[in-house]
């Protein structure tokens, strides 16, 4: 069995960058799985949809290229809000399912999402669930917004992250909970480094209790 690290937690709590450095440390790909959510909800807007409409969304998530995921488009706030339309629909979130398991299934990896630990990989032998407070989540995503050149406002970035998190949270299909034996981390205070250093503290933790880990690490 490889070893596959799922990452899950709301949006802008420093997931992408710290399953990034994790995949690097343990030589593992790394798949961000909201991309494939945001990618389906952009071929849904594209074609003049809407994101909510569940056989649109299925059709449009079914229809998912490679070539999707490298738009330079999909890190918007109105992509984000149709990833969340669209993730809220059982036919979107199984079309979706087979491409998660199979990029983790044969050689391990890290995975970071909403369901990862819950749903896509429920036996992943290490599992992260990553919070920071909404304020720093917040400042995180304007940031990273006015970094690249976005024009935004502080306080509707907030707002617009909590409403992603609520209608997450309170889906039906999948919501985003912690597993049951899931790690948690609150990154609030803590720096890109620090929360590097914090979670391989956690696995290295973990590792140290299971033999059968210590065998998957390469
Ligand atoms: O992680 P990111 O902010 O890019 O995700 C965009 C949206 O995709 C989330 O708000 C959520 O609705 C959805 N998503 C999901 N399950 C995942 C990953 C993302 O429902 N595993």
């Amino acid at each position: 069995m490889s070893l596959v690290i799922a990452i899950d937690g709301p949006a802008a709590a420093g997931k992408g960058t710290l399953a990034r450095r994790l995949a690097a440390h343990f030589g593992l790909p790394y798949l961000d799985t909201g991309l494939l959510y945001r990618a389906t909800g952009r071929r849904v807007l594209d074609s003049g949809g809407n994101p909510h409409d569940a056989a649109t969304a299925e059709a449009a998530a079914r229809a998912l290229q490679a070539g999707d995921l490298e738009r330079g488009d999909l890190r918007t706030l109105e992509a984000g809000a149709a990833a969340s339309a669209v993730a809220a629909i059982p036919g979107v979130r199984a079309a979706l399912f087979d491409f998660q398991r199979s990029f983790g299934a044969a050689h391990g990896a890290v995975l970071d999402g909403r369901d990862i630990g819950t749903k896509i990989f429920p036996d992943a032998p290490v599992k992260l669930f990553v919070t920071a407070s909404a304020a720093a989540r917040g400042q995180r995503r304007y940031l990273e917004l006015i970094g690249r050149g976005t024009a935004a406002d502080l306080a509707g970035v907030t707002r617009e992250i909590e409403a992603r998190d609520l209608a997450d949270s309170t889906r039906t299909t999948d919501p985003l909970i912690p597993a049951d034996d899931a790690m948690q981390l609150d990154t609030t205070p803590l720096d890109a480094d620090s929360t590097f250093a914090a979670a391989l503290a956690l696995i290295e933790e973990k590792m140290g209790k299971c033999t059968l880990l210590k065998n998957m690490q390469r």
